[in-house]
């Protein structure tokens, strides 16, 4: 076991004026699951490939534990890695893409299927280490790929969207497993996904990275109750938190003419903007008798909840509003209802400058 530590490492692709991680500086604990999170390109694969040694480090530094392993090789690193397509071999049985790299290793025989049957009792794997990839499901080969990780008994784990070949009830059930598993090994893990319900559910903390540079850090609850700005106030919850911006008035800030009701030293916070943006849950709505009065688009019943989908009348832009309804409230659609925020459970950002003005 052992920590990390990316400290203000950078890369540039050869050829890029941009860096695709720009000065990340992250440490994660002895033991804890990290999920570095962010959309398509924010440069998540680049940071742990990095990590891994597959990828060069052009300013800064990375440690594993106490050692610099920046200009370390990848096999030098006792790190074990599991990619997104699992790099099966083909032609070897389970047992033995589980086994090869101790193989390689120079393990002897008898130690090489202990760690092996160790590893398959873990994973429920027994039964099929005689097979081939091509006979297991996608989930077996799933745990074969991690079994092959396990077994080598690594400082530190490193997943890059392990679950992206599953299908969206297998990927439920093996992220629960996955994390579990992580638990008990109680391994130094970096995970990496672009999906925030994984991210939220699997990471102790989570790191959103935008554009190769590190938003925030924090555990799930942490980010989806203090958004830093409003790029992590966007993704981060599902569906998205609902943004809007409201021009600065006496008393609060007004969508259309509905007036929300903020404290004047948190408007002072604006500076010279006129509006400041509001980060509203679609849970922190209700209707009420009073509130944003909204033309009802849709009604996604999903029977344990129910979201409301529509346009705040009087706005510039038709503003788009989500909230979570009770189910079974039989809004209809063209219908007006009157949305009340929760004033405890409104955030505000800087227009100007996206970041979080609210305590
Ligand atoms: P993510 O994993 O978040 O999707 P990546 O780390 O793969 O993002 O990529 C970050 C940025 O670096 C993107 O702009 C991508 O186009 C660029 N990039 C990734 N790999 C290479 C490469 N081998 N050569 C040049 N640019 C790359």
């Amino acid at each position: 076991m052992a920590t990390v530590s990316f400290k203000g490492a950078t890369r540039v692709y050869p050829g890029s004026e941009t860096p695709a991680v720009d000065r990340l500086d992250l440490d994660i604990a002895d033991g804890e699951f990290m999920v570095l999170v962010g959309p398509s390109g924010c440069g998540k694969s680049t940071s742990l490939r990095m990590l891994a040694g597959l990828e060069e480090v052009n300013e800064g530094s990375i440690y594993i534990g106490d050692r610099d392993v920046t200009n370390f090789p990848p096999k030098e690193r006792d790190i074990a890695m599991v990619f997104q397509n699992y790099a099966l071999y083909p032609h070897m049985s389970v047992a033995d893409n589980m086994g090869f790299a101790l193989k390689m290793q120079g393990l002897p025989k008898d130690e090489r299927a202990k760690r092996v049957a160790d590893a398959a009792k873990l994973l429920g794997l027994e039964e099929f280490l005689d097979r081939k990839p091509k006979a297991l499901s996608g989930g077996q080969r799933q745990r074969v790929a991690m079994g092959r990780a396990i077994v080598r008994d690594p400082q530190v784990f490193l997943m890059d969207e392990p679950l992206s070949n599953l299908d969206a009830k297998l990927r439920v059930q093996t992220r629960t497993q996955i994390a579990e598993l992580q638990h008990r090994l109680d391994v130094t893990t970096v995970y990496v996904t672009h999906d925030q319900i994984e991210a939220m559910t699997m990471g102790e903390r989570v790191a959103v990275l935008k554009d190769g540079r590190l938003q925030q850090v924090d555990t799930p609850l942490g980010l989806y109750d203090r958004p830093k700005n409003v790029f992590v106030a966007g993704f981060m919850g599902s569906p998205a938190m609902n943004l809007i911006e409201a021009e600065i008035t006496d008393g609060g800030a007004k969508i259309g003419d509905y007036v929300v009701p903020i404290e004047r030293s948190l408007l002072a916070k604006a500076g010279g903007d006129k509006t400041v943006t509001l980060g509203i849950r679609p849970e922190a709505f209700h209707i009420a008798d009073e509130g944003l009065p909204v033309r009802v688009a849709v009604i996604e019943e999903l029977g344990s909840d129910a979201f409301l989908y529509g346009a705040a009348e009087h706005t510039t832009l038709n503003q788009q509003v989500i909230a979570r309804i009770g189910t079974r409230t039989h809004s209809e659609k063209g219908a007006l209802v009157y949305l009340a925020p929760q004033p405890e459970k409104v955030h505000v950002f800087s227009t100007s400058s996206e970041k979080r003005l609210s305590a």
